[in-house]
């Protein structure tokens, strides 16, 4: 009799890879999880994702963690300040109360447009602890998948260990799913394509809850949740976290196109050669020198507020999939969340977007399993019927980006996102 529920491996314990295995853990389907990193706590996991009602919440959800996700997301996060660079203040709902939405998940109105903030350390907390402790497999990082021949099963390989040495836990496996994010190890098996650089680079810099809580200048600037200014090519967002810190991402747009070179940082600050050998971002005249090139016409107190921001600086050139993009389905393997196919974050959708994909993939293995029990069931066109909901679906929310990308580094991005918050632009 063949077994009714197949071996499962997720590669990456990103929010993503959690969301799959606690929906399939709380379907009695076991799966392991095999994440690079060697602990929950070992990077900065930082950020704040909002989690949208009609995707990520649905998904949490399938889970049974709807109640527990009420008690760690911050619908006051949501508080949005849009400040145009002269410093007028176009939208502040930290003024304003916030209007009472009802909740399409459980019938109850809460605060905000249903799109409540939650740190990424704090919701990747939540999902580690529905799982059992044996399901994350934490310092296994994937080197390659190979195919196992005359079946349709995978092989892991582990970085670190020789391929010679068998390791009881490289499988086969008779799903493996890549959540491991824009660099994917599992993707080079489907397609060829790798992320492009989509023309905007950030300087991203922190602020700790010790230092914020005495500049209440810097705290009033950001408000309670976040502030948005944009003008042509630039776009500074800071952002508050639950834990009283904030970060600062200061953009800028260096190519129109998708898929150019990423300037290096030297270029970026127009340093000639000889100047510098390595640029410091810890150094405060660099930053400084950033913030004058780029933002040389925000008003002061915006330019205040990024140099307050002093922790973990780093030049990021985000990166994306190209819109649109798929692959021929293969027995055995798929991918989801950013490895799928990652964007930039102007619509702030990706990680619910994978959320989705993690509730459509989990309902087809349910069903699946179910499947099996009564004798019938086809893993391959399970796969493949997820892929093509999920690239329909993703199509969608990557184009959506796309425009707000060309809205967010405009010279009325301000007046435009407005409109689009009140309703009336694109939204997804
Ligand atoms: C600045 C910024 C702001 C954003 N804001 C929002 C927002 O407000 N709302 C929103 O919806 N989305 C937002 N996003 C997007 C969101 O962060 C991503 O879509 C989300 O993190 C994707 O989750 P993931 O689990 O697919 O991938 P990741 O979070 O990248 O996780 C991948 C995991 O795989 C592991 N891994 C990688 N390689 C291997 C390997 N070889 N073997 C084993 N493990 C491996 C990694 O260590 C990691 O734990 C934002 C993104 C950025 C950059």
């Amino acid at each position: 009799m063949s077994k009714s529920i197949p071996d499962i491996a997720i590669i990456g314990a990103g929010p993503v890879g959690l969301m799959l295995a606690a929906i399939l853990h709380h379907n009695g389907i076991k799966s392991k999880i095999f994440e690079r990193e060697t602990s929950a706590t070992v990077r900065a996991q930082g950020g704040t994702l909002d989690i949208h009602a009609e995707t990520g919440q649905r998904a949490l959800a399938a889970a049974g963690l709807l109640p527990a996700f009420r008690k760690i997301s911050r619908p006051e996060g949501e508080a949005t300040r849009v400040v145009k660079k002269d410093g007028t203040v176009l939208l502040d709902e930290n003024e304003q109360p916030q209007q009472l939405q009802p909740d399409q998940n459980n019938g109850e109105e809460e605060e905000g447009r249903g799109r409540p903030e939650v740190d990424r350390r704090d919701l990747k907390d939540l999902l580690i602890a529905a799982l059992p402790e044996d399901i994350i497999r934490w310092g296994k990082g994937i080197s390659s998948v190979k195919p196992v021949p005359k079946t349709q099963q995978w092989k892991l390989e582990f970085i670190g260990s020789e391929s010679s040495v068998e390791d009881s836990e490289s499988g086969p496996y008779d799903l493996v799913l890549g959540a491991d994010g824009a660099w994917s190890r599992v993707r080079p098996l489907l397609t060829d394509v790798r992320p492009l650089y989509s023309g905007v680079t950030a300087l991203d810099v922190w602020i700790s809850p010790a230092q914020l809580a005495v500049q209440p200048d810097v705290s009033a600037f950001i408000g309670e949740g976040s502030c948005m200014m944009m003008s042509e090519d630039r776009f500074l967002s800071l952002q508050r976290h639950s834990d009283g810190s904030a970060r600062a991402y200061a953009m800028i747009r260096t190519n129109k196109e998708i898929g150019g070179e990423a300037p290096d940082a030297k270029t970026l600050l127009g340093l000639e050669e000889e100047d510098v050998v390595v640029v410091d971002w810890t150094d405060a005249k660099t930053r400084e020198r950033y913030v004058d090139k780029y933002f040389g016409d925000y008003v002061q107190e915006a330019r205040d507020a990024v140099l307050a921001m002093t922790e973990q600086p780093a030049l990021r050139p985000l990166y994306m999939l190209p819109i649109g993009h798929r692959w021929e389905s293969r027995p055995g393997v798929s991918l989801l969340g950013d490895a799928a196919h990652v964007m930039t974050p102007f619509a702030g959708v990706g990680v619910n977007v994978g959320m989705m994909d993690a509730l459509e993939l989990a309902e087809g293995i349910i069903a699946y399993v179910k499947q099996q029990e009564e004798g019938k069931g086809d893993l391959a066109k399970m796969l493949r019927e997820y892929e093509n909901g999920m690239f329909e679906r993703s199509q969608k929310d990557a184009a959506l980006t796309a425009s707000m990308l060309e809205v967010e580094f405009s010279e009325d991005g301000p007046e435009k996102i407005v409109e689009v918050m009140s309703g009336a632009g694109p939204s997804s």
